[in-house]
């Protein structure tokens, strides 16, 4: 009978699944071919467990009838008594030994692999495009990190090995059943096809259920992960109960799958006892005539009953772990989707590490779109000589955010050419040409940690002095001292303890200390209050003179100060030059300074 074309491709999809564990389980080779060989050897105890009875039934019980002639002088009665009894407890014993070694070698392999599995997925997140990150939302992400690789070790060590093992127990019976009475055997196994099909029914069920279950697992993480990030606009928004509602919805879903897992997985468990106890009846009946007309011991009846008991454990575990491997098999997918996305920005075969930069930036006939029809850049010419303080400025999505990241290479142009000193960015590794940079956006987010530890953050040098030396250049000093514990005060989770301007100050202290050859600010004093704007505006102008500034903002007085001012409106460049040339020209620069506002009301068209 054809299976279910469910149950074939839930099988092709965890060949698939182990197929690309393979290399990671293969790194543990040794351990691997050491367990494999004491779960072999437990099988094989297992195996042997009802050979004392059978040796006890047919050479003492039943005096020996059954048996070849008993020997001239056969061993008294209590010797034969004695090895039965210190047999059964070397068997039980070893196989209780062997299996115990068995699962903590089985668990430790999986253990490693998952160890290694997670640092890869975690690191391989970090490399993915923010474009990806954008699209992908972060609670599944992080669902995906911690519960479906914990679920998919499960393959590895406690579905998949177990259901050799019981693979290896079925084949090893029907052999030693098969050589025992072969009719009998055959009636025996007369309801194997019946569990077959019985298996592979609930299977496709079961494996469907579980895919089901993970997805919705992931959107309920994604959607608490939004409204406990976001917790005070939800608050503000009161939009509690409408994520209430969706995180309801899903947990139910999660909860009517799972239930459908177990009923079917209870279902399996179920017919497989039934079927059995019709096997077992059947050789009850048939093997009691054949042991009556002499063509079998009692021994080996004894030993065939027992086997088809056991028979029946290897099928019901089965139908447990057919359930657990397709939630593994479902988050084995989840799991090598992620593995499987390329990061969009990647060290260039070739690439070096950077150098220490002098400073200067171009920009030839740079464009960038982010898929849309409207690029974000359109054909930006710009040469920045070292240490020149340079505005960028302009309405709203006119691109100077996404001129930014071209220089961070948070993406890279669809034409033209980033350059520093002269090199195209492409030709230096990722992580050193981010070095080269410290960075100011508009809303800082501070890690877990220390205010002393956010401020060194990324940069070599630790020492007190050498914070506070930053601190103070970036007007945090008197703030940090004011705190219960000075720079050891715990910053609460991304900053919110702390004021916009005060996690802006530290973001700038960060930024001195790093003493970066190239900084980049991204309205840093956006959302600021007179004061604290007056406060940030002195302290990013006290950044080393020697490193190249780009910064983005609308503030005139801030723009006044630069040597270059960049007007990008719709991704070009409109204008450029000394902000008093500028503004001698009439042009739209100007007209931000005639009216302040001016930048802020064409942001809001
Ligand atoms: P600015 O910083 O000047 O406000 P941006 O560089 O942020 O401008 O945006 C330039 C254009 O690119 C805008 O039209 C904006 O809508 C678009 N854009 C910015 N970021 C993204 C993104 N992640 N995905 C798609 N479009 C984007």
């Amino acid at each position: 009978m054809a299976r279910p074309k469910s149950t074939r491709d839930s099988v092709r999809r965890l060949g698939y699944v182990f197929t690309r564990l393979w290399p990671w389980i293969r790194d543990e080779r040794s351990l691997l071919a050491a367990s494999t060989v004491t779960l072999v050897a437990g099988v094989a105890m297992k195996l042997a467990e009802p050979w004392p009875l059978k040796f006890v039934l047919d050479r003492v019980l039943s005096g020996g009838a059954a048996g070849p002639p008993a020997a001239a002088d056969p061993p008294p009665v209590v010797l034969v008594l004695g090895l039965a009894a210190a047999a059964v407890v070397v068997i039980s014993g070893l196989r209780a030994l062997l299996e115990y070694r068995q699962r903590i070698g089985f668990a430790r392999i999986g253990n490693r692999v998952l160890r290694r599995l997670r640092f890869q997925i975690y690191s391989h997140l970090h490399g993915l495009s923010l474009r990806y990150h954008t699209e992908k939302r972060s609670g599944d992400l992080l669902v995906r990190v911690m519960r479906d690789v914990t679920l998919l070790r499960d393959v590895t060590s406690t579905a998949l090995l177990p259901l050799l093992a019981n693979v290896l127990i079925l084949a090893g019976m029907l052999a030693i059943v098969f050589f025992l009475q072969w009719k009998l055997a055959l009636l025996a196994v007369a309801v194997a096809p019946l569990i077959v099909v019985a298996t592979a029914r609930s299977g496709s069920g079961i494996h469907l259920a579980a895919r089901r279950q993970r997805k919705n697992e992931g959107a309920m993480a994604a959607t608490a992960a939004e409204s406990i990030v976001s917790i005070r606009e939800v608050k503000a928004l009161s939009l509690e109960s409408s994520f209430e509602d969706r995180f309801a919805n899903r947990n139910e879903r999660i909860q009517k799958e799972e239930l459908k897992t177990v009923r079917l997985s209870a279902g399996l468990g179920r017919n497989v006892s039934i079927l059995n106890s019709f096997a077992v009846a059947a050789v009850l009946w048939y093997g009691g005539w054949l042991v009556l007309g002499g063509q079998m011991s009692a021994g080996d009846l004894v030993v065939f009953l027992a086997y088809l008991k056991k028979a029946f454990k290897p099928a019901r575990d089965f139908a447990q772990h057919s359930g657990r491997l397709a939630k593994a098999t479902a988050a084995g997918e989840r799991v090598m989707e992620v593995l499987d996305e390329q990061p969009e920005i990647h060290d260039l075969p070739g690439a070096q590490p950077a150098p220490r930069f002098a400073g200067a930036i171009s920009l030839s006939d740079v464009s960038f779109s982010y898929g849309s029809d409207r690029p974000a850049l359109r054909g930006v010419n710009l040469e920045i000589d070292p240490g020149q303080f340079v505005v960028l400025t302009g309405p709203s999505g006119g691109g100077k955010s996404t001129l930014i990241s071209l220089l961070l290479r948070l993406h890279d142009p669809d034409a033209g050419t980033v350059r520093i000193d002269g090199q195209d960015v492409r030709a230096f590794t990722v992580a050193s040409l981010r070095q080269s940079f410290a960075v100011v956006l508009q809303d800082t987010a501070l890690f877990s940690g220390t205010v002393a530890e956010n401020i060194a953050l990324g940069s070599t040098d630790s020492a007190p002095e050498s914070i506070e030396h930053a601190a103070r250049l970036a007007e945090a000093d008197e703030f940090i001292r004011r705190m219960p514990e000075g720079y050891a005060t715990a910053v609460g989770e991304r900053g919110s303890t702390l004021s916009l301007g005060q996690r802006q100050r530290i973001a700038i202290a960060r930024a001195i200390l790093r003493a970066a050859p190239l900084v980049l600010m991204d309205e840093p004093t956006n959302g600021l209050d007179e004061r604290n704007k007056w406060a940030v505006t002195r302290a990013l102008l006290r950044l080393p003179h020697r490193a190249t500034t780009v910064l983005v903002t609308h503030d005139p007085e801030i723009a006044e100060r630069a040597d270059l001012v960049v007007y990008l409106e719709d991704g070009a460049i409109v204008e450029a030059g000394a902000p008093a040339t500028l503004r001698s020209r009439g042009g739209r620069f100007a007209r931000l300074f005639a009216d302040p506002a001016s930048g802020r009301v064409e942001e809001a068209r």
